[in-house]
């Protein structure tokens, strides 16, 4: 199945047509620390040398060449950083002390610190990062069988505004840099073992990733390098609330990701509800915007379709959809509603899934549809930020 997940609510992907096993598993116990999770962090506040993650395989070149190293140093550190998991430069021990040193007087390998570290039952792992500057972003480790994906933020908050999603509920702070998108990569890869690999990567964290698609690209990019994480593009999911500019742009760059489109309403008055961004938006140009990404790159698109009690899981919304998407070359991904404290939305009733799903499955709809994981940690993304905030 070639579609990962989105951070939290859910990773398991079901086709069958039994109702849906929503599992809510106990609140695992807390780490409360980065001494945890085996992940003590150089962090300081005020340090201001630049992330290394931010560099280049280009730019590092140049600073060893500056310093008279061979190129090949290039090579070897960042085959530290990617595959050897190093901690810190000092754990380089390959390198000459000296240049180690230089490493660790020029840049930080690290610049989040672990506020948070929650684990639950089946192996699902969520870091909530405090930045440098304070800000604070969540990512997660999800295992299923054979798959280690890997859930992503692109900006510290949202700015889309989706009613019922934590992560927007104060709005955007900032951007992530391509240094911060890659930490997170880096720091819940080595959550594994050393045997096991990343083997997806959803931007399906906090923020809207073509809200900042210069960072989240050239942080993929990296992901998708065999020098880098080796993880072939058709397993990266860039997800969106549906930015037609964007995807368009997404359509012309020579790297063909999997594109998934926030879609959760089949007319524009709903959405315009849910999803407040729509109003400026419209979806016809959202999915006129996805016809060219599918026409330009061949890739299946997936939709995605939070399911809210009594607010689009009625059987009109359910033709709706089959009306806007039948004939599409796509996906649709029904993702039951992972509650938020002080929100109005619940989830549906067993019942009501099966009910919807029928709907879209006699309309001849392709459709996944989702085991809930990751209850017990919060595990929509913005969750445990807010839960800390507060
Ligand atoms: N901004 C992007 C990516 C981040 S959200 C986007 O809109 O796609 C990733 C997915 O999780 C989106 O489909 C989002 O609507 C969904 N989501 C957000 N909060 C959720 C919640 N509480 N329960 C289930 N899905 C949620």
């Amino acid at each position: 199945m070639e579609f990962t997940t989105p951070c939290g609510p859910s990773i398991r992907h079901s086709r069958s047509t039994n109702a849906h096993t929503l599992v809510n598993w106990p609140l695992p116990p807390e780490r409360p620390s980065s001494e945890d999770s085996g992940m003590k962090t150089p962090f300081t506040p005020g340090d201001e040398r630049p992330h290394l993650l931010d560099l280049t395989s280009d730019d590092l070149r140049h600073w060893l060449d500056d310093r008279g190293y061979p190129t090949f140093r290039n090579g070897q550190i960042w085959a530290w950083v990617m595959h050897r998991r190093a901690e810190s430069f000092d754990g380089m021990s390959d390198l000459p002390k000296k240049l180690r040193e230089e490493l660790d007087s020029s840049f930080r390998l690290w610049t989040a610190s672990v506020a948070a570290h929650q684990k639950a039952d089946d192996g699902t792992e969520k870091l909530l990062f405090e930045l440098a500057d304070g800000g604070r972003i969540e990512c997660v480790l999800l295992r299923e069988e054979a798959r280690r994906s890997i859930c992503v933020s692109s900006q510290v908050g949202c700015a889309m505004g989706c009613v019922f999603c934590a992560s927007g509920l104060d709005g955007v702070d900032r951007n992530l840099s391509r240094g911060e998108i890659l930490e997170q990569m880096l720091r819940l890869q080595r959550l594994l073992p050393e045997e096991e690999r990343l083997s997806h990567i959803v931007m399906m964290g906090m923020g809207e990733p073509l809200a900042n698609l210069d960072s989240v690209l050239s942080a993929l990019e990296v992901a998708r390098d065999p020098q880098g994480l080796g993880i072939s593009p058709r397993r990266i999911t860039i997800s969106t609330v549906g930015l037609p500019a964007a995807i368009d742009r997404l359509a012309q760059y020579a790297t063909p990701f999997h594109l998934a489109i926030s879609l959760h309403a089949p007319n524009n008055t709903l959405r315009d509800r849910l999803v407040p961004v729509n109003a400026k938006i419209g979806i016809d140009d959202i999915l006129s915007a996805a016809d060219r990404y599918f026409a330009a790159t061949g890739r299946r698109l997936t939709f995605e379709y939070v399911l809210l009690a009594g607010i689009n899981d009625t059987q009109q919304c359910a033709l709706e959809l089959v009306r806007l998407l039948r004939g599409r070359v796509s996906m649709l991904n029904v993702i039951p509603y992972n509650q938020v404290a002080g929100l109005p939305y619940a989830t549906p009733s067993s019942e009501a899934i099966h009910n919807f799903r029928n709907f879209l499955l006699e309309g001849g709809i392709n459709i996944m549809f989702r085991q809930r994981k990751g209850d017990g940690i919060d595990a929509a993304c913005g969750q445990l930020r807010r839960q800390r905030a507060n």
